[in-house]
């Protein structure tokens, strides 16, 4: 995880990178915020820490513009100052959490921890392959303008194919990760929810298959580009 450090107040930005560092982040120190700006839309950070009152651009036009193009990074606002209307204005402004100077490493950590679990959430919403889009909050399968519901061995079925497409997957690792290991289906429940699959695909004319490789398994193919 790659974490920007905006903030012109060296003592602090360096102890900031040390608690981050410490905990397995990577951290990265600007102290200006011209050069924020231009890091921050860079698309390499995971979460920027982001202090207010900066020399060139301030904190919140810094967001702002995040924002405005598009930029969605997690921002966590560092605000030496206790007023209600620092903290609105951030927050108004597109930052995502605000943290008052001074702060302990546990609670900058907490609040580090959630809002990188938030990102992911947004990430690993749905899975994409091909002309597919799995959603993985309503096990919903869609192709274009067309979708189906699948069930729920379907969707753990499809979730597995579909994460690691032109991977063959046996029937035995399907089995046991989809059903478990005591579970007391066998291969033919795997050929069976893969024929359902087969028949949701078809239904949504998409152009990803299920491959059967002969002794092997299946595996998801994608239409050559
Ligand atoms: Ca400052």
């Amino acid at each position: 995880m790659n974490i920007l450090i905006v903030e012109d107040e060296p003592r602090l930005a360096e102890a900031l990178a040390h608690i981050l560092q410490e905990n397995d982040y990577h951290a990265e120190i600007v102290d200006n915020g011209n050069d924020g700006l231009t890091y921050a839309l860079s698309d390499l950070y995971d979460l920027v820490l982001l202090d207010i009152m900066l020399p060139g651009k301030d904190g919140l036009e810094i967001v702002r513009t995040m924002r405005r193009q598009g930029n969605a990074t997690p921002v966590l606002m560092l605000t030496a100052r206790t007023e209600t209307s620092d903290k609105v204005k951030g927050l108004d402004a597109g930052a995502d959490d605000y943290m008052t100077k001074p702060f302990e490493a546990e609670e900058l950590l907490a609040r580090v921890r959630a809002l990188l679990r938030r990102q992911g959430e947004v990430i690993f919403d749905e899975i994409t392959c091909g002309d597919l889009k799995l959603n993985l909050s309503t096990h919903e399968l869609v192709c274009g303008p067309k979708k189906v519901h699948l069930s729920h061995k379907e969707f753990e079925v499809a979730r597995l194919l579909m994460s690691s497409p032109n991977q063959v997957f046996s029937k035995e690792t399907l089995l046991n990760k989809v059903w478990g290991i005591d579970a007391e289906a066998n291969e033919n429940s795997v050929e069976a929810y893969i024929s359902f699959l087969r028949k949701k695909l078809n239904f949504l004319n998409s152009t990803v298959d299920i491959n059967t490789i002969r002794m092997l398994g299946y595996r998801i193919a994608l239409p050559e580009a």
